[in-house]
């Protein structure tokens, strides 16, 4: 598809969840940089997507649009799948990418916030990878899912442990979907990002005196990430090369999660 590119991407057609921004507008360009037509998702007000989607469409000279839904609501996250199917022509490439994480004590997470952590960053991915797996058994073609989880869904953290829960539940989701799908060519795996600057850190990412302690003692790249460090590894999961990469997880975090 895309010149200088050695790796093909498995089919044209792409939904990121949660992509107006950060890393999921990251996968959505790399995409649309290797010639695959792009649905973007957002759960709220729309003029940063539709504006995100217009300038795809204008640098790649591939077909985007935006569609709205709340991936934490199993209707609208089914509806939006089936809908991109409908808008692209056919569903090949999924990234269950949209998320949350605020910040909290253990002792000070409220029901709420338990539930929403575990409903947009577990349900969701079950629900909108469910509904892209039955339209892609359905349709016979194969298909890749990939879901985007966390250095915390490995081991926890001060101030995580909704976020790191939930995301932990996603590895296994992930992990249960390569093992039941495999035999109808769909391969699922996951991309863990480490400290990424983006939105959902944002204060902490430009407190020297939050990110000089951990960039000496955890992190041997000596920086923070940013969501262009995560392009190649959704490349590489979402192309037809990754036939027999199934049920694994891409870290990318510059080493952090490498030390004992
Ligand atoms: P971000 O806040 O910039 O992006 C999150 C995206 O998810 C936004 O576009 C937001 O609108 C969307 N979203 C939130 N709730 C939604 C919902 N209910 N339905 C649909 N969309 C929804 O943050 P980010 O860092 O780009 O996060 C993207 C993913 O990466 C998340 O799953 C996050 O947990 C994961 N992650 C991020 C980091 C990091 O350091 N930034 C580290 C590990 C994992």
């Amino acid at each position: 598809m895309s010149q200088g590119s050695p790796l093909i991407p498995f089919g044209r057609g792409v939904l990121v969840t949660g992509s107006e921004r950060g890393i999921g507008l990251e996968a959505a360009r790399v995409f649309a940089k290797a010639g695959c037509d792009i649905v973007l998702n957002y759960p709220g007000q729309g003029d940063c997507a539709e504006r995100e989607a217009s300038g795809i469409m204008a640098e790649f000279g591939v077909k985007a649009c935006a569609l709205k839904a709340d991936v934490a609501v199993p209707d609208q996250a089914r509806k939006l799948v089936q809908d991109a199917d409908s808008l692209l022509g056919g569903l090949d490439i999924v990234v269950c990418n949209a998320g949350i994480c605020r910040f909290l004590s253990f002792l000070e997470i409220s029901d709420e916030e338990w539930n929403a952590h575990i409903a947009t960053n577990l349900n969701g991915s079950f629900y909108v990878s469910q509904e892209a797996a039955k339209i892609m058994v359905k349709r016979g073609s194969g298909g890749r899912i990939i879901l985007v989880t966390s250095v915390g869904s490995f081991r926890s953290n001060a101030t995580q442990t909704h976020y790191c829960a939930s995301k932990g539940g996603q590895n296994l989701l992930m992990q249960g979907m390569a093992l039941e799908l495999a035999p109808h060519g769909i391969i699922v795996n996951a991309v863990a990002p480490g400290w990424i600057h983006t939105d959902i850190n944002d204060a902490s990412s430009k407190d020297p005196a939050v990110t000089g302690p951990w960039l000496s003692t955890h992190c041997p790249a000596g920086r923070l990430g940013s969501p262009s460090d995560l392009g190649s590894a959704f490349l590489l999961l979402g192309s037809r090369d990754a036939g027999y990469i199934n049920g694994s997880t891409i870290t990318v975090d510059g080493g952090w999660s490498a030390q004992l």
